[in-house]
């Protein structure tokens, strides 16, 4: 179906950018301002976040901020691609602002070089509509559960291990929370990773929010898929919540 293509609220370029995504079916000008007008927290430039970023970036979502205290080193260059050998040594939010900007210079990307902690996550986040998940280790991760539940916002989980990925929805009480999933965190190892499977999850991790901020769709909630790239086989589990997570405990269905 053709879309309309003038608005006056709508600059022309943002029209010729984002024309044939508009035209998706329920899509036009009136969502594509609800992604121009939202705000989403890409948590890790590294292997997830940067696919995650630059699909929010491209897809025109308005307001993208990425949190990381990583500096860019030569072995980020296998899936980190955002990143150039020029940007080894400086700081990955640097990095990856620079190329998402080049790439769409009319939204706003806003770099946090923090570790997340108790006491910064909830300035980290600030009003956010949502989290994705994209980090590398589960403390931080926890933290960001736990944010994201204080702050009624959704949370999109992704993670890898060598040719697996999986990715969820995560947004209680209408699903699971991360702790009711992943009560206790795997231990802490340098992942072995094939640069096109974080490049998946991360884009799929990116289309959750963007179905979100659209209200279109169906987003995996209570649902975790999981991709096994060694065969190709794409799985889906039911994971329902645990009535006595000791996080999302208070929140009633
Ligand atoms: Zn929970």
């Amino acid at each position: 179906m053709a879309v309309a293509v003038s608005n006056m609220d709508f600059p022309d370029p943002d029209l010729r950018r984002h024309k044939r995504q508009m035209r998706l079916s329920g899509w036009g000008i009136e969502t594509q301002k609800k992604l121009k007008n939202a705000k989403v927290l890409v948590a890790g430039v590294g292997g997830l976040g940067c696919p995650a970023a630059l699909n929010l970036a491209l897809a025109g979502v308005g307001h993208i901020r990425i949190c990381d205290d990583d500096s860019v080193e030569i072995s980020n260059l296998n899936s980190q691609f955002l990143h150039t050998e020029h940007s080894i040594g400086t700081k990955k939010t640097l990095s990856a602002r620079a190329t998402l900007s080049s790439i769409n210079s009319d939204i706003a990307v806003e770099p946090i070089s923090y570790k997340i902690t108790d006491e910064n996550v909830d300035d980290i986040v600030g009003n956010s509509q949502i989290i994705l998940d994209c980090l590398d280790n589960f403390s931080a991760r926890y933290i960001l559960n736990q944010c994201a539940i204080r702050k009624d916002i959704p949370m999109v989980h992704g993670a890898v291990w060598g040719m697996e990925g999986r990715v969820t929805f995560l947004y209680p009480p209408q699903g699971p929370c991360l702790t009711c999933i992943f009560p206790m965190a795997p231990a802490q190892q340098e992942v072995p990773v094939l640069g096109a499977v974080p490049c998946t999850i991360g884009s799929l991790q990116a289309i959750e929010a963007i179905k979100y901020l659209a209200g279109s769709g169906r987003t995996l909630i209570g649902r975790m898929l999981i991709l096994d790239c060694s065969t190709m086989q794409f799985q889906e589990l039911e994971v329902p919540r645990n009535p006595q997570c000791p996080v999302c405990v208070g929140l009633k269905n």
